[in-house]
Parts: C-alpha cells; structure tokens; sequence
C-alpha cells in the first residue's frame, strides 16, 4: 500500500538464533536482573512492625486542637466544611451556656463534628480555612476499618485529649508564627503541647 508520508519505515523481521531460539540469553539475562536486585537496598518496609518516619507537614488524621487553658477552639463557623473538596466534613453549631467557658474558648461550639475519612483526600484546605487554628492534619495514619460507619470519625476521636496534647508548631510556617507574635492576633497565639 501506498504510504502516505514519508516517514515509515519498512521493519525487517530477522530470522533468530539457535540461542534466541532457546531463549537462553533472556532468560540468563533476566536472572541476573534478579540477583542484582537481591543486594540493592529494599524500598519496602515491614509494616506495622516497621514503620516508616513521616515528614512534619505529612497530611493524616486530623486533630481538632484545645487552647493552652484546654477549651475547644472550634467555634462551629463551618469555613472548614464549605472549602473541602469532598464535602467530607459536618457539623451542627450549638450555643455555650454560663458555666461552660472551660469546656469551650467561643460562644458558639460544634456540638458534633465529623469528618468521613472515606471522602477526605487529606488536601490539607480545611486547616487552611481555619480562623480559629482549630484544626489540623497530622503525622498519624487513619486506622484501617471493616466497616464504613467505622470510618466517620467524630469528636471523640477528632479533638485532642486534655491530658495528651498534640504538637502542631511544626507545620505552621516561619511567617505564621511571626504574624502570631503580635498582641492584636493573640487568639492565635502559638498552640503547641
Ligand atoms: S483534608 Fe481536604 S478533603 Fe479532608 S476534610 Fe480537610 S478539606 Fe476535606
Ligand atoms: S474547625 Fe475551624 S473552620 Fe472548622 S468550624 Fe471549627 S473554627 Fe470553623
């Protein structure tokens, strides 16, 4: 058949060897291959019993973080839910009674808060959103699950505990920390352990 351009090429097909034939090179060369993979250094690791270190700023479990006086800083404002791309995060906002300035820094708090861990690609934007520093992603991979209902994680498992506080610092950039230094922006002073 006539070509229409001029850039085909007309392949040739070889007769093969006896060896090829055999197919003794390929398979001694593919041997080697192998042998020299057993002496390279592995890239797989032995999970759980090894685990791997994971950088400062890796994106996992969120933590929904209490001020220094341990008050729940979220205030149920929603910015959270509205910027996440998945639509992984619900909340239902409640009002804080005389008496309960302890238990929550706002007046207004979420009384539930979830997140479906199915639906979250860990973006990060939710922590973004956040004017009260009240949420974070952080180091701890999501606990694997059987069941689905098992993988929406509520405030039980999302807000930090008093007595075991989880150290965020390390992901908020050298700028972030400066701009906390100032008086006027003090409900967002720096919130480590
Ligand atoms: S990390 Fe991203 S996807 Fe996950 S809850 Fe936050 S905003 Fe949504
Ligand atoms: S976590 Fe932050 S952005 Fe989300 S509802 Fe609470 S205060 Fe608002």
């Amino acid at each position: 058949m006539q070509s229409l351009t001029n850039r085909s090429k007309v392949v040739e097909r070889k007769e093969m060897t006896l060896a090829e034939r055999l197919y003794l090179p390929a398979i001694v060369n593919g041997m080697v291959i192998t042998i020299k993979h057993l002496f390279k250094k592995k890239t797989t690791i032995s999970y759980p019993e090894v685990q791997r270190e994971f950088s400062d700023i890796y994106r996992g479990h969120h933590v929904l973080k209490r001020d220094d006086d341990g008050a729940e800083r979220c205030t149920a404002c929603g910015l959270c839910a509205v910027s996440c791309p998945a639509e992984a995060i619900t909340m239902v906002a409640a009002e804080r009674k005389p008496g309960e300035e302890k238990l929550y820094r706002e007046e207004k708090y979420a009384s539930t808060y979830e997140i479906n861990m199915l639906r979250c690609i860990f973006c990060g934007l939710c922590e973004e959103a956040c004017p009260k520093e009240a949420i974070f992603l952080t180091d701890r991979i999501v606990p694997s699950n059987f069941e689905r209902g098992g993988f929406v994680f509520g405030k039980d498992k999302l807000v930090e505990k008093v007595d075991l506080r989880i150290d965020v610092s390390k992901r908020q950039t050298k700028s972030v920390l400066e701009f906390k230094t100032h008086k006027q922006y003090s409900h967002n002073k720096l919130i480590n352990k």
